[in-house]
Formats: structure tokens, C-alpha cells, sequence
């Protein structure tokens, strides 16, 4: 069987499963409830709840202001003037963060809060459709010049949508919050805004003409197929899948479900959410060409566009393969909302394929991108991690920088214990190597996951309650070699005929104090830029290596209310003066890093041959900050160096 095959085969027995027990009650039924795995510590822990602490620096009455102008009611306090013009989208990713932190750490401020905005949005739903019945029954957004917009739009008017900055995208972001209040939380206040927004939403567009909703679709537009699917399954109402599909952009299904990359120069997070909502829509409605075009869109962004660390695109856009040189050269590179998003997408297709592939790719954009994208200190989001030798990252500081990747850092944070372990069945995945206490109701069970990975190369499940029947699927990670994998039950070696990238079952009735210990052994290895393969990058296990470089002009290092603060815009220094590695045989470049002692995961390379010589000490890039830095290093060989071409770029 060639492999769409094989994914087909695989995606219609899943649908089968899914089938049976798709519940109205929760939108990602292999998930467990956040509350129901309990992070321990480690940097994920840390990182969470220092979020917490970052989150409740906002106002939420600012974030609110928005909402309340465009229903027409008085103001309780200024918008943030950072990212005027998208003014409400900061918050709905606002509302979804507190409903994912209320979910998983019970905190109270968290649930107070969400609460509060929640009733403010319903007094702005109801005045809204007060006060402006001919289009604003049910709405409940924050897009400036709202009346004008919809109004317009309703009737096949474009040229105020057009003129404004993205407004589905602006209201996906509401809906999203409104959606995650309720699933993550359990708000039914929640859940009754969003039906009526949604009933809005189909109400808004049920005049336009295919034709014109693939125009009105050319725009960025987040998720919106995403949140009718969502509604649909919350009811089933098949009004709502049927808008799904009406929100579902041609331009990417049809090519997509085809097998064809048309991303070229494309504008990288425009697409990704419209893949996750065709995944979803093929989750719920067994539609193979939605699959087929989430699956195939998965596909070639992470093996032939994403860089090592996870992320994708440069000056926000895909670039064709010639001009991938860029992500050398470019100070914008990959930005965090894209990632936030690829998860996303991921998450959703492993529901229907648990795959490991999945899997590890979520793990190296979570440890890689994601968790590296908040500043550890004060709590900072990140927008743009270029991959330019010696340049560097700025932060957002609270209440004032007021980007996407503001809004999307608010909420990656908060949900670190969602992916940790799934279940399908009486399949329990364990997928990353987190430690935490699963609390598994449903079989009566608890697990608690003791580690220190990265800093350490095992991990330990051990049954600290309850006794039951099941199977513990555990991952067997795509970089730990062949062979390498070890799996003791009760001290006793398991034996498997499993390839890395795959899942091993262990099943057995398992009881209280049974103890599972998996040993992973890292090693260090390199991967090339792509279609640059003479930039590589250095990674231990799934952890990608970076080195500080120099503080030397971090202009702008925590971005204020300024529009164009996002960018890193000290001295660009000269990419030809950064170290090269000359080396004949890449693959063998990575043999050159030495562990240093007592620290984990650090490394120095006395033994590399560089032009423009540096002592370079190598560490997890995630935990690079305030620095200039590298990841990705030229090499050139002995024989390009005598001809000059290894002094060129
Ligand atoms: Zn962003």
C-alpha cells in the first residue's frame, strides 16, 4: 500500500471510531480535561505560571473597550493604541488564555475574569442586536468600523471589508475565546454567545454567492471554517457544517486535497488555521478531500518548509525554494503564531491518525519554538525568531506591545499538559516526555510521569492509584536511534521489533505501583536548511542547539506600543563575518560537539574548523535570551575554500 493509501485506510477505521463516540459534550474527545493532568516541575510548569502572572498585568477593561464601541455602549476604558485597527483581537485570545489556565490550575483570578468578559460580551451581543437590528442580531465583535463593514458586506459590498484590516480574522479570535470558555471551562454562558455569533456569522454571508465568498476568503481570515465545525459538533446541526464548507477557501482545498504546494510566496498564517479547520471538518464529516488537503498541507510544511526549530516562513510569507536563502539573510524570520497554529493542526490530525510523526514534530516545535518564545524572566512573547547568524529576538512587554503573536503567546503557555498523554479507546498514548500526574477518571486510574528529559535520558510512569485494563502506547521517538529504545516494566526489559517514529503497546491489566521506565537515548545530529543545504542546524535528541553570540546593540529588546516594534532592528551584522564550519563530510559535523561536564545538554566543538574563528559554546536555543545568537551554521569543504566560493554568500 503506497502511502495516501495507507493514511486513507487508517483515517476510515479511525472515522469508524470516532464516529460512535462523538460527543457534544467535548470537542477532542482522545484529550483529557487540562485540569485532569497536572504539571510538574520543569521549564514547562515554570513557563506556565509565570504566563499567569504575566496575564494578569492586562486590563481586561481595555481589552473590552473594543467590544463595547462598536455595540454602541460607553466606554469603562481606553483600547490599548498599539495595533489600532485590529483593536479586539488581543481579546479573544485573552479570554481563551484565562479559560486554559482557569482549566488547568483552578485560578480563581483566571475564572473571575473569564467570567467578567464573558458578561460584558453578552451585554455587548444584546446591544448589538439592539441597536442595530438590519445586521447585528447575535454579534459579538470588536472590529472597528464594525457597522459599516458587515452592513455592507451582508449585501455583497466588499470595498469597506476590503479596506480594513482583516476583519474574519479580528472576530475568528472572539469566537475562538467565546469556543474555549466553554470547552476548556465549561462556560454554558459562553457556549450560548458563541451559537449566537455563529448564527450571526451564517446570517451575515447567506447571501453571497460561491464566487463571492472565495473573494471575501482572499482576505486572512484565522480559523472561521474551524469555529463552524465546532459548532456543528456542539450540536449538530448541520446548518453550521455546511458553513464550514462555505468558509472552507478553494484556492488552498482544491490544490491541497490534490497534492499540490501552491504556498509559494503565500502568506504563511493566512493558511495554516484553513488547514486546521479543514481537518476538522474531515474530522467530523469523514469528507476525504478535507482530509487529504489537511494531511498533504501538513505534509509539505513540515518536511519541506518548516526550519529546525518547528517554525515556517520569512516577512511572515512561504518562500519559493530559491528564495529559502532568505531565512539566512532575513531578520523576520518564522513567527510564533505559525507554530501555534501547525500545533493546532497537528493535534487535530493525530485525533484521526495517531501517527508518530505527529508526535514528534509536535514535540521539537513545542521545545524548540514554542517554549522559546517567552521570555523567562519577565514573560515577554516573541514574534520573529530569525535564523540569521548573530542577530537576535525581541519581547513584547504586557500592556503595550499588542501583536498576533501577543495573542497567540498569551494562550501557547497555558496548555502544555494537553498533548502529553491522549486516548483512544482503552489506548492510552503517552506522546511526550513531560513530567505530570494524569488523572485518567474514566479507567480509574492515576499516572504520574517522574522526569527531568530533556536534562535526562529516561522517563517513568508509574500507577499511583487504581487498577485497570488497558494499553500504554509509548512513543518511541523519531530520534532515538534504531534499536536504541529501551522499555522496562517492573524492572523488567520488554522486548519489540518497533522502528523509531512509532508507538509500542504495552497492555496488561495494570495495577497500583506498577512502574513503566523508558530509556532514550539522545544523540546529536544535524539538519539542513531547506533547499540551503549548506546552513545546518545542530540538535541533541529533538533539542535544537543554539550559541550566544553577543549583546552588542539589542536595539528595541523589549518591543514597546511602537507599530513597527516587533522587529529586531539593531545592526544587522555582516553574515559573512559569523563563523563557517569547513568540513568535507557534514554528516560527520556533529561527531566534533563535546558534552560539557555537569551540564546538560551543553556542548563545546574545539575540534571544528571555522573561518572567522569564535569559542562557541553549544545549548538548547530555548533557553537563549537577551543574546544575539546562532543556530544555523554555513559549512563549507576544504575544496570550496581553496577556490574562495566559502567566503561568499
Ligand atoms: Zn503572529
Amino acid at each position: 500500500m503506497n502511502k495516501i493509501c495507507s493514511a486513507l485506510a487508517i483515517f476510515a477505521l479511525i472515522a469508524l471510531a470516532c464516529c460512535n463516540n462523538q460527543s457534544r459534550d467535548t470537542l477532542y474527545p482522545n484529550e483529557f480535561p487540562l485540569k485532569d493532568v497536572v504539571l510538574l516541575e520543569g521549564p514547562f510548569r515554570d513557563a506556565r505560571d509565570l504566563n499567569i502572572v504575566t496575564l494578569l498585568k492586562y486590563d481586561v477593561d481595555r481589552l473590552l473597550a473594543p467590544f463595547l464601541k462598536e455595540a454602541g455602549l460607553p466606554a469603562k476604558a481606553s483600547s490599548y493604541p498599539n495595533w489600532e485597527g485590529l483593536d479586539g483581537h488581543v481579546g479573544g485570545h485573552y479570554l481563551s488564555a484565562m479559560a486554559m489556565n482557569y482549566a488547568a490550575t483552578g485560578n480563581a483570578e483566571c475564572k473571575r475574569r473569564m467570567d467578567y468578559m464573558i458578561s460584558e460580551l453578552r451585554a455587548c451581543q444584546d446591544a448589538n442586536g439592539t441597536n442595530y437590528p438590519d445586521w447585528g442580531e447575535g454579534y459579538a465583535g470588536g472590529m472597528p468600523n464594525s457597522k459599516v463593514i458587515w452592513s455592507t458586506l451582508q449585501k455583497g459590498d466588499f470595498k469597506a471589508y476590503r479596506s480594513a484590516w482583516v476583519p474574519w480574522y479580528n472576530v475568528h479570535k472572539i469566537y475562538a475565546g467565546l469556543r474555549d470558555a466553554w470547552s476548556y471551562a465549561g462556560s454554558e454562558n459562553a457556549r450560548i454567545i458563541f451559537l449566537k455569533f455563529c448564527d450571526w456569522g451564517t446570517g451575515i454571508t447567506s447571501a453571497l454567492t460561491d464566487v463571492q465568498m472565495e473573494s471575501m476568503l482572499n482576505a486572512e481570515h484565522g480559523g472561521i471554517n474551524e469555529i463552524f465545525a465546532d459548532a456543528y459538533q456542539m450540536t449538530g446541526d448541520e446548518k453550521y457544517l455546511t458553513a464550514a464548507k462555505r468558509f472552507s477557501h478553494r484556492m488552498l482545498l482544491d490544490a491541497m486535497s490534490a497534492g499540490i504546494d501552491n504556498l509559494d510566496n503565500k502568506h504563511a498564517n493566512t493558511q495554516i488555521p484553513k488547514a486546521a479547520g479543514f481537518q476538522r471538518i474531515a474530522e467530523l464529516s469523514h469528507d476525504k478531500k478535507y482530509f487529504e488537503a489537511a494531511r498533504f498541507f501538513w505534509e509539505t510544511v513540515t518536511e519541506n518548509r518548516s526550519l529546525a526549530f518547528g517554525g515556517n516562513s520569512r516577512r511572515e510569507h512561504f518562500p519559493d525554494s530559491a528564495s529559502c536563502i532568505d531565512f539566512v539573510n532575513e531578520i523576520q524570520g518564522p513567527e510564533s503564531c505559525n507554530t501555534y497554529n501547525m500545533l493546532r493542526l497537528t493535534e487535530h490530525l493525530f485525533r484521526t491518525d495517531p501517527s508518530a510523526r505527529y508526535a514528534d514534530y509536535y514535540e521539537g516545535a513545542l521545545y524548540n519554538h514554542i517554549l522559546s518564545t517567552r521570555h523567562p524572566e519577565h514573560g515577554g512573547y516573541v514574534y520573529f525568531t530569525p535564523a540569521r547568524p548573530r542577530h537576535y529576538r525581541v519581547y513584547s512587554a504586557p500592556n503595550e506591545a499588542m501583536w498576533c503573536c501577543v495573542g497567540t503567546g498569551m494562550e501557547n503557555h497555558g496548555k502544555y499538559n494537553q498533548f502529553i498523554y491522549t486516548h483512544i479507546n482503552d489506548s492510552l498514548y503517552l506522546n511526550l516526555f513531560i513530567a505530570s500526574e494524569l488523572d485518567w477518571k474514566e479507567k480509574g486510574v492515576k499516572i504520574r510521569q517522574e522526569t527531568k528529559f530533556p536534562n535526562e535520558e529516561q522517563t517513568s510512569l508509574m500507577i499511583t492509584k487504581g487498577s485497570s485494563r488497558f494499553s500504554i502506547m509509548v512513543r518511541y521517538p523519531s530520534w532515538v536511534m534504531e534499536g536504541a529504545l529501551k522499555i522496562m516494566v517492573n524492572g523488567k526489559p520488554i522486548s519489540f521489533v518497533n522502528q523509531p517514529s512509532s508507538y509500542i503497546a504495552l497492555t496488561r491489566r495494570w495495577k497500583k505501583g506498577d512502574v513503566v521506565q523508558v530509556y532514550l537515548p539522545m544523540h546529536t545530529s544535524i539538519e539542513q536548511m531547506p533547499n540551503v543545504p549548506d546552513y545546518i542546524a545542530f540538535l541533541h535528541g529533538p533539542v535544537l542547539l543554539g550559541a550566544k553570540t553577543g549583546t552588542e546593540d539589542l536595539k528595541g529588546l523589549i518591543a514597546d506600543d511602537s507599530r513597527w516594534g516587533q522587529f529586531a532592528a539593531g545592526e544587522k551584522l555582516p553574515v559573512d563575518e559569523a563563523p563557517v564550519i569547513i568540513g568535507d563530510d557534514k554528516s560527520k559535523a556533529a561527531d566534533a560537539l563535546m558534552p560539557v561536564k555537569d551540564k546538560p545538554l551543553t556542548f563545546t566543538a574545539p575540534a571544528l574548523k571555522l573561518i572567522n574563528p569564535a569559542e562557541i559554546v553549544f545549548e538548547p536555543f530555548f533557553s537563549i535570551h537577551d543574546t544575539r545568537y546562532m543556530i544555523y551554521w554555513r559549512i563549507v569543504t576544504e575544496e570550496q575554500l581553496k577556490s574562495g566560493a566559502g567566503l561568499l554568500n
